[in-house]
């Protein structure tokens, strides 16, 4: 047997390879950089931890969110393989024992978020270490083109020149043919190297519906379909209304958002993994890492900004293989938004330097100071004070950010931080045993807590005390309280460093990369979003396909497009016999959408024959019910 299949049975258990898993293993195994596209779920991970585990050395994995590479540390470790992490929650001295362990040799995987590149102690520890190969996982992440730029990605080119030998493995499941070569030319790929695994998904139907309101396209829908549902929807107001207002018309569903405390997301998204709740409303903060196989149903409510997001999002479902349907609804409105949203993301430049001049004001910085300098931004505030819209607002740090001027941490990304008021004594003298089991963990972890802030990360001492981050939280809030420590937990305080020293506004300079040709890319990207909504002759599931590159797509057959062009239209038959079970339904008075009995009506056909009744003024939807109109 050859290594490589011999290092799956032994750590995996796995009985081969899958799709082009073996032909990225041997291209990266044989020292060439390589580019690998696979879907999320595709088996990503195998590609380079086997060929690792085959090299002598160590692998460095570079990836940008630190649940997952936490996740990914301990099933190696749970395997009996060493590997370690690398991130912005763990302090200088943990780091640093980590680092040093690495130049020794102790770990076969090294994960580092692409933050910490840039490190001066990073690099330096770097050229000591023996590295088998760089692995690049969420590649796309290095193209301005792409929708997901970071500029801390860039400086990958920094490790690269400190280990000209070591090869590439680029990984991601987003790219499109631009992208794909902006990912190879940005890592310096010795040669052009790509392996795409085919992006098709053939149990899942793809579709848009065209809807008088929205709450009334998605209640048909989810009154057609069974199963678990996630709702999309932009904006953490809407998704907690529109929670709510599916649990009026008697549904089990709940919400998810990035402003949600700890406890809380946990909560919720384990009420919909168990499936007591049915339907997860929620914003694209949910779903990274989350593998519920069997969602029958993802429907956008709101658009996203792009294909790459939308394909990202819509294949949640079906990931069982059975048959499940992605549904954009989107009412009249919907275009119209998408055009005003380039204006938002990308104000205009006399507005960003406005923003940082009033930014820096309000900081009270003066022109020449702030290397470095890191504060708290009340953002609420500061909008009120100096008049800015919070959303435009965002955009406009977004770009200073993307530019190097400032690191703009949105609330939910910021890290906490704490510092013991009280002397040692003072603490432990009337600490209960809960209080004393989080506080010995967090010295455990954080030297210097007692002299000034530190960063700490609630998710380890969850782990070290095998507490629940909720009761963490709480228990140093309370602790907060009584005056013994000082806790600014992350979440609530977005901060802004700054990285340069401020200067005039007019000093600000944006490169082409950063601003003008991202404004491009992100028109072009809604673009393509409006055609592929619009369409209506060419199958979904090969327009999104062809997006991605993929040039031999046969129709998908189950998408709208492809089934009104076959089976139906509704027939003439169809519509009769549906009309006159709603009619008959409707016979003593209104009665919501949700109760209407549709067994055995295809999904389709009744929006359609809804639709249908609703323009001739047969049928008038009124609030959650719907009823015949008068005369009929
Ligand atoms: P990705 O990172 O591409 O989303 P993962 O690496 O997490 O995907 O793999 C997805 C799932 O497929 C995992 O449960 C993994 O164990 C499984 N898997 C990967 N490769 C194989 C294989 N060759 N045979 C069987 N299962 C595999």
């Amino acid at each position: 047997m050859d290594t490589y299949l011999s290092i799956l049975k032994k750590y995996w258990g796995f009985d081969d390879f899958r799709g082009i898993q073996r032909d990225i293993i041997e291209s990266i195994g044989s020292g060439r950089d390589t580019l690998g596209l696979m879907p999320t779920g595709g088996g990503k991970s195998i590609t380079f931890q086997v060929p690792a585990l085959a090299r002598p050395g160590m692998c460095l994995v570079i990836t940008p969110l630190i649940a997952l590479m936490k996740d990914q540390v301990e099933a190696l470790n749970s395997r009996g393989i060493k590997a370690a992490c690398v991130h912005s929650g763990l302090s200088h001295e943990q780091t640093l024992v980590i680092l040093d362990n690495c130049v020794f040799n102790a770990y076969k995987f090294l994960y580092i978020s692409p933050e910490r590149l840039s490190s001066e102690l990073f690099l330096k520890k770097l050229g000591h270490m023996n590295v088998s190969f760089i692995t690049v996982d969420e590649a796309h992440c290095i193209c301005q083109w792409g929708y997901d730029f970071r500029p801390s990605y860039l400086q990958i080119a920094q490790v690269r020149k400190i280990k000209p030998n070591c090869p590439i493995l680029a990984l991601t499941a987003t790219a499109t043919p631009k992208v794909t070569k902006e990912i190879q030319k940005n890592l310096d790929f010795k040669e052009e190297n790509v392996f795409r695994m085919s992006f098709y998904r053939q149990n899942l139907a793809y579709k848009v519906l065209h809807a008088d309101a929205t709450i009334l396209g998605l209640l048909q829908l989810l009154n057609a379909y069974e199963g678990s549902c996630i709702v999309y929807t932009r904006n953490r107001q809407k998704c907690e209304d529109l929670a709510k207002q599916l649990v009026e018309y008697g549904f089990t569903a709940t919400y998810y958002h990035a402003g949600l405390k700890h406890g809380e997301k946990d909560a919720r998204q384990n009420a919909w993994l168990k499936g007591s709740h049915r339907i997860m409303v929620a914003t694209n903060a949910f779903g990274m890492g989350i593998d519920k196989p069997d969602v029958r149903l993802v429907v956008h409510v709101d658009l996203p900004d792009s294909i790459e997001e939308y394909f990202q999002e819509a294949g949640r479902a079906g990931r069982d293989g059975k048959p499940a349907s992605s549904v954009i609804v989107m009412d009249g409105k919907e275009l119209e938004l998408l055009g005003r949203r380039v204006k938002q993301h990308f104000p205009d430049l006399d507005y960003v330097r406005k923003v940082y001049e009033d930014v820096c004001c309000f900081l009270q910085l003066a022109v020449g100071d702030g290397l470095n300098v890191t504060r708290e931004f009340q953002m609420e505030r500061f909008c009120v004070t100096f008049h800015h819209h919070p959303l435009i607002l965002t955009s406009a740090l977004d770009i200073l950010d993307k530019a190097g001027y400032i690191i703009y941490r949105d609330a939910e990304e910021g890290t906490s931080r704490l510092r013991i008021d009280a002397t040692r004594n003072q603490l432990f003298g009337v600490l209960n045993s809960q209080d004393e089991q989080i506080m010995l963990a967090m010295l455990r972890r954080y030297g210097g807590i007692f002299v000034d802030f530190v960063f700490i990360d609630e998710d380890m001492i969850s782990r070290d005390t095998g507490l629940s981050m909720d009761v963490i939280y709480q228990d140093l809030k309370e602790l907060a309280r009584k005056g013994l420590i000082s806790y600014i937990p992350r979440k609530h305080i977005p901060l802004i460093t700054f990285l340069q020293r401020r200067v005039m506004k007019e000093e600000l300079e944006f490169p082409y990369g950063i601003y003008a040709m991202r404004k491009d890319a992100y028109e072009y990207r809604l673009n393509a979003l409006r055609e592929y909504c619009l369409n209506t002759e060419e199958c979904r599931s090969r327009l999104l396909l062809q997006y991605f590159g993929e040039t031999k797509v046969h129709r998908c057959g189950i998408c709208d497009v492809c089934q009104f062009d076959d089976t139906t239209s509704i027939t003439e038959q169809e519509y009769m016999q549906i009309r006159e079970r709603i009619v008959s339904q409707l016979q003593h008075g209104p009665i919501k959408v949700s109760e209407l009995d549709i067994k055995g009506i295809r999904p389709y056909s009744l929006t359609w024959a809804l639709d249908y009744m609703r323009a001739k003024e047969e049928l008038v939807a009124d609030g959650p019910f719907i009823r015949l109109a008068s005369g009929n």
